[in-house]
């Protein structure tokens, strides 16, 4: 399967990567980690000569692809250190994941569509990832038997951000989440300090919804 290769996209990805750094994402780790995930694996075959483009995509039961400027700031925003335990909701493809464990020592995901996390977990395997651990759940509950997590990434969209979530934060961890009712929504930026949290709004977004008790109905 050619299309899978990774090198004949290298120079598409190297120019993702710069549009990425145009989009205000400088943290050179996070530019270096976008440079190596070969994002056309994570896309259906037929969507492959994609990949590269600045876009989110279809990845199949309503979902789609987090867009990779996006991607660059979201984690960029909460600062991966090489110890970090990461807590990741909403797994899709495993895009975002595969950056995440580029950066951090280990990652903890969950997915509710039991069929996104089985293939998201092939190509993990495939690519050589040893540090991730995945779960077929609503991550709503996060994930309480690995907390406390320094960073936890909410990869869709809820109503407020989940309060179990809060508590397995730990202190001095960064939370990244999308929050709002309609279409858009707000990039919120949530940091554990000694007093409590502080929350910071980072830019207007579009994801899908986080369904579960603590997020949509549906
Ligand atoms: N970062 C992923 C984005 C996937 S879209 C990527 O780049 O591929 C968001 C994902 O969140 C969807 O796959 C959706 O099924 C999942 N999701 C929604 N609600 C969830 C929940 N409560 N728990 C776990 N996953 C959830």
């Amino acid at each position: 399967m050619a299309a899978r290769d990774t090198a004949p996209f290298a120079q598409a990805r190297q120019e993702l990567v710069e549009r990425v750094r145009r989009q205000g994402v400088h943290d050179p780790r996070v530019l270096a980690a976008l440079a190596r995930v070969p994002r056309h694996c994570f896309v259906p075959e037929a969507l492959a000569v994609q990949a590269y483009r600045d876009t989110s995509l279809p990845i199949g039961r309503d979902q789609t692809i987090s867009q990779p400027s996006i991607v660059g700031l979201m984690t960029e925003a909460v600062a991966v250190q090489a110890t970090d335990r990461v807590l990741e909701l909403g797994t899709g493809s495993g895009y975002q994941t595969a950056i995440l464990a580029e950066l951090a020592a280990k990652v903890f995901t969950i997915e509710r569509i039991h069929s996104l996390a089985t293939a998201a977990h092939h190509r993990l395997d495939e690519l050589g990832y040893t540090n991730v651990v995945f779960r077929i759940a609503d991550g709503t509950f996060g994930w309480a038997e690995h907390a406390p997590y320094q960073v936890i990434v909410v990869a869709a969209a809820a109503p407020e951000v989940p309060a179990p979530l809060l508590a397995q934060l730990d202190a001095g961890g960064r939370l990244v989440i999308p929050v709002g009712s309609g279409d858009v929504q707000e990039l919120m930026l949530v940091k554990r300090t000694r007093d409590g949290f502080e929350r910071q709004p980072l830019l207007p977004c579009r994801f899908v919804r986080l369904v579960g008790r603590h997020g949509w109905t549906e």
